[in-house]
């Protein structure tokens, strides 16, 4: 799960970690309001967004007046910003940070992340903040320096110390820099994060430092140990068709293509992606119905796949373990009735592809339904292709 930069500073600053005097705006007089409050010769007005490269995009304002504050926050409200991490449908901004300016020496870039290959926490640094992390990583990997977390221990004193001066800090900023780290590392354990980063860390021109922007992500699975962190969930910013498969407990993820699958088992649905993906093919999706295939579940799940015409084919690849594949082909027939008005036309080709329990069953209760537009394939391969064959075939139609 997400936040905005102004709820992530929050958390933070209840760690230790030293952010500017900042509050949130909904309106352009709370943007007013709030700067007169803080109060400082530069305001910066931030739209905040889940998605970052509001720099480059003009998300992020620096107003030398109250006039200017009013003019930006005008400006920045209810606009579509889009950035390297939105798509090209931006996100639209509706709420904003007003905060303090900052006197910059220079930007630095710090993280902490789960590194799944050593099982640990690693912190990373780079003197080279500011711009996108992963073009450092790209252009100059020298430039990052990591320290891997033991998990037993924390982190070290001494790791802090070396990843401080490896990062080249001023000595007068050395101390208050191995302390935010500590501080980051604990809000990070504390709140269960996957991710939390900052870029720019400052130093700043009297050589304090401060996180000018943060973000954390959170481990949805340990979300149930932290009510106040699912209390900041900002609907507005998640995909609707996601928030609509976890409400009915269907494991979706929108990987925006237009080829759908409907998948039993994750590593199934991995697989399906990727095979998919080798023939051709753009995945819409991400769908892993799980064990239990009632048809309520099924027809749910080609609803949100159908939903606003975003696939032009679905692909159904089941292996019948705790599932049978009669309950699968049933569900499909359920579906058809719900979606469509004659109760057996799915508006775009279906690949059905059953193996396992029951699967003779399943197939001839297909073959022997009214349902259009539904074609069985005897392999997972050969129903790939084929579905990757008629998606294509309606888009040079359309
Ligand atoms: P992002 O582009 O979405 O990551 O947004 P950031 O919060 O990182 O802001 C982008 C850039 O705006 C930063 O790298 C800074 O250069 C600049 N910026 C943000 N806050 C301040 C500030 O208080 N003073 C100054 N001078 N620049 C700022
Ligand atoms: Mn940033």
């Amino acid at each position: 799960m997400n936040i905005h930069e102004y709820q992530s500073k929050a958390i933070l600053k209840s760690y230790g970690v030293a952010v500017p005097n900042g509050k949130p705006a909904f309106t352009v007089d709370e943007a007013v309001k709030n700067a007169e409050e803080i109060n400082s010769k530069v305001i910066v007005v931030k739209a905040q967004i889940h998605a970052g490269g509001r720099g480059k995009a003009g998300g992020v304002k620096l107003a030398k007046s109250i006039d200017e504050v009013k003019q930006y926050a005008t400006e920045l409200l209810g606009k579509v910003l889009v950035t390297h991490q939105t798509g090209s449908e931006g996100k639209k901004v509706n709420r904003l940070l007003i905060e303090e300016g900052s006197n910059i020496k220079k930007e630095y870039y710090l993280s902490f992340v789960i590194d799944r290959q050593t099982a640990r926490i690693v912190m990373m640094g780079s003197e080279e903040g500011g711009m996108e992390i992963e073009k450092v990583a790209a252009e100059m990997p020298d430039k990052i320096v990591k320290e891997y977390i033991d998990p037993v221990i924390g982190i070290a004193p001494f790791q802090a110390s070396r990843m401080a001066y490896a990062m080249n800090f001023p000595a007068a900023a050395i101390r208050k820099v191995t302390k935010l780290m500590d501080c980051l590392y604990k809000a990070f354990i504390g709140k269960d994060c996957s991710l939390a980063e900052i870029n720019p860390l400052v130093v700043t021109a009297d050589d304090d430092v401060i996180a000018l922007d943060a973000k954390l992500n959170f481990d949805d699975s340990a979300l149930f140990k932290h009510p106040d962190i699912e209390a900041l969930r900002d609907e507005t910013e998640e995909d609707p068709k996601e928030l609509r498969a976890a409400k009915s407990g269907l494991n979706y993820v929108n990987l925006g293509g237009d080829v759908a699958c409907m998948v039993n088992g994750a590593g199934l649905a991995m697989a399906t992606v990727d095979i998919l993906k080798h023939y051709g093919g753009e995945p819409a999706n991400f769908l892993d119905v799980g064990g239990d295939s009632s048809p309520e579940k099924i027809a749910e799940a080609f609803q949100i796949m159908l939903d606003g015409g975003q696939s032009k084919g679905i692909f159904v690849n089941i292996f019948g373990g705790i599932n049978r594949c009669d309950a699968v082909a049933n569900g499909i027939i359920e579906a058809a009735k719900i979606i469509s008005e004659d109760g057996k036309s799915i508006p775009v080709p279906v690949v059905v592809r059953l193996e396992g329990t029951n699967v003779e069953l399943g197939r001839q209760i297909l073959k022997d339904s009214p349902i259009k537009n539904v074609i069985m394939a005897e392999t997972m391969e050969g129903g790939a292709k084929e579905i990757v064959r008629l998606v294509k075939e309606a888009e040079l139609k359309a």
